[in-house]
């Protein structure tokens, strides 16, 4: 059978939010089949439990946000990246303060996390999110869709109006069942307009944000030593995004996602389109050889 997944040890990592400018530690737990991915503050005087839910979501401004009882965990969207990339099912995250570290700006550290405290298949059947039907959203020129595709594909096209972007390529799309995750998308960093970040920064926003943890866009080029990861990389990272956020429908998807000038707010609202309107249903697949994703494979002999 094709198995549900949670790691094999406990797991910790420290680093610093993007947003908040706060250290946080992370410490990932295994957790028991059908537990889902659940988030927890454990640094109040008792510990609040997020659920990874299209529902539990509050601010998307820059970010994914968890809320519940006054509390938050913000910028979960590259951890939840690298779960869905490699398939976790079940995992419990403590963090000990309001956002997620946010890294080097990838997915790429906590992918490692993952593969160092190791991937273990559980005695019950993976489920999927099967898209059964169409459903978009938008607001103004920017659009998300999602649509029934016998696999995993994502395609993303960006549109700034700035010459830096404009040299390297705004679209990109991924069928999974050719491609890994960790290979083309796991390794695009966050990235921003140099410029914007003074005034992010008076918005109490981008505080912990320097060009170790984003990509600096300068007026003329890329501010980082050593430039780009690679050509695409903004619109990799776009597609990162959107597949943490879309894996807050609670299991890996089959289907295809489209995002134009898409972002968390316009992501979420697909997902809660996607849940009002039923255009899914949760399907089991019993043989790994019916999955049509690649990422779902065995992944030992892959590195990040
Ligand atoms: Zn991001």
């Amino acid at each position: 059978m094709l198995a549900q997944r949670t790691i094999r040890n406990k797991t910790s990592a420290t680093g610093v939010g993007l947003h908040t400018g706060k250290k946080a530690v992370l410490t990932l737990h295994p957790a028991d089949p059908d537990t889902g991915i659940i988030f927890r503050r454990i640094d109040g005087d008792k510990v609040i439990e997020m659920p990874a839910q299209a529902n539990m979501v509050g601010n998307t401004t820059l970010a994914t946000t968890l809320e519940k009882d006054g509390y938050e965990i913000s910028t979960i969207e590259h951890l939840m990246s690298a779960l869905a990339g490699l398939g976790v099912d079940n995992c419990i995250i403590d963090c000990d303060g309001p956002e997620i570290p946010i890294m080097e700006g990838s997915s790429t550290r906590f992918v490692f996390l993952v593969q160092a405290a190791g991937i273990v298949e559980q005695n019950a059947v993976k489920k999927f999110i099967y898209v059964t039907k169409s459903v978009q959203v938008q607001r103004d020129d920017a659009v998300a869709k999602i649509k029934p595709y016998a696999g995993f594909r994502v395609s993303f096209g960006i549109e700034f109006d700035h010459p830096v972007y404009q040299k390297y390529p705004q679209t990109a799309s991924i069928d999974f069942s050719q491609t890994s995750y960790i290979r083309q998308v796991s390794r695009a960093r966050t990235f921003g307009l140099y410029k914007e970040l003074e005034m992010l920064k008076a918005n109490n926003r981008a505080l912990g944000a320097s060009l170790n943890n984003a990509i600096g866009v300068g007026e003329e080029d890329i501010l980082n030593e050593g430039g780009l990861r690679f050509a695409d990389e903004f619109v990799k990272h776009k597609m990162l995004d959107a597949i943490g956020d879309l894996y807050l429908l609670g299991h890996n998807l089959i289907g295809e996602y489209y995002g134009f000038k898409s972002g968390h707010e316009l992501n979420n609202q697909l997902l809660r389109k996607i849940e009002s309107e039923n255009a899914f249903k949760i399907i089991e697949i019993d043989e790994i050889k019916d999955a049509p994703i690649n990422y779902l494979k065995p992944i030992s002999e892959e590195v990040a």
